[in-house]
């Protein structure tokens, strides 16, 4: 078996980064007034099936603050409710925080860096909105602070894409992460387990792709419908298009998709949460994200079973 941290069976980012930086680190979101090419018709208008963003804005998250505020409300938040953080990496979440001009996006990730407890920045994007010159700035900005990138996969399939109304195509996810990967930077790849159109046997047999780009961690999300969506409208039409999850089923599944990933992999999440406020379905009741993990973790102990299994020859 690969070298897990300590009494786990896969590779969680968190322990790595605790490892590496000496410290636990805290995101402290901020919406910087981003918005998305496949929102504001450059690529698309209306955006990403299952988008809302509303959906996972924080409460103090508001771009009419200016971004300063909103860290500072951030991180008072985070210190009133949670374990003490070695340092604040705040997190550009919504939307796609990397499109801008250059000139914006040096100031922008240059305040949230003048911050005091922020150690650097998590910057969140399309990846048909980066390249070359951006991951310049991120890689200069990593030469002193901590830089991590998130881009979204979703999925490896084109149909997919298309049907999700992502706007780009897996090719360009993959000239993302390569450019990325020329610059060193840390990337994160977020990936949706149950699009439309993708069965169980497909998704575990994409691991085969995932695997091979060139990433460093992975966040899973299962499918969620979401309140105010196009897929809020796709999934009360055509209901037999989408096989969601029940929490059992999830955890069982997740745990064998895992098994199917390469251990060098680092895992950011194992599951999605979406305020129940904004949820259409499935319906797991009020379980936090924290309680699923744990469900996770007790079901790779049943099985005696960890991530890497399938490519290790058992
Ligand atoms: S999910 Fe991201 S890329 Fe898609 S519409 Fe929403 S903000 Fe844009």
């Amino acid at each position: 078996m690969f070298d897990f941290p300590l009494g786990k069976r896969y590779n969680p980012l968190t322990q790595h980064l605790r490892q590496k930086f000496g410290h636990r680190l805290q995101k402290v979101s901020v919406d910087a007034g981003f918005t998305c090419p496949n929102r504001d018709g450059s690529v698309a208008i209306g955006g990403c099936t299952y988008c809302n963003n509303s959906a996972f804005n924080p409460s103090y998250c508001s771009p009419q603050k200016g971004i300063s505020q909103q860290i500072a409300e951030g991180i008072e938040f985070h210190e009133r409710r949670y374990r003490r953080a070695g340092g604040f990496l705040v997190y550009f979440q919504p939307y796609s925080n990397t499109y801008a001009s250059i000139d914006k996006l040096q100031a922008l990730y240059s305040e949230a860096l003048s911050a005091e407890g922020v150690v650097g920045i998590s910057v969140s994007t399309r990846p048909d909105c980066f390249n070359d010159e951006i991951a310049q700035i991120l890689a200069d900005i990593g030469k002193s602070k901590i830089v991590l990138l998130e881009l979204g996969i979703e999925s490896v399939r084109n149909s997919t894409l298309q049907r999700i109304n992502r706007g780009h195509s897996f090719e360009i996810t993959i000239e993302a992460f390569e450019i990325a990967k020329k610059h060193q930077l840390f990337t994160t790849g977020h990936y949706i387990l149950g699009l439309p159109g993708e069965t169980r046997e497909q998704m575990l047999d994409d691991t085969k792709v995932l695997n091979t780009i060139p990433m460093n961690a992975i966040k899973l999300h299962q499918l969620q419908i979401v309140r105010d969506t196009a897929m809020e409208c796709d999934f009360r039409n055509l209901p037999a298009d989408y096989q969601l999850f029940e929490l059992a089923e999830y955890i069982d599944f997740v745990v064998s998709f895992t098994e199917h990933l390469r251990p060098d992999l680092l895992i950011d999440r194992l599951a999605g949460e979406v305020p129940p406020a904004f949820l259409v379905a499935p319906d797991w009741g009020l379980i936090r994200y924290d309680s699923v993990l744990r469900r996770i973790e007790k079901r790779f102990e049943e099985l005696d079973t960890y991530q890497g299994k399938y490519l290790m020859g058992n």
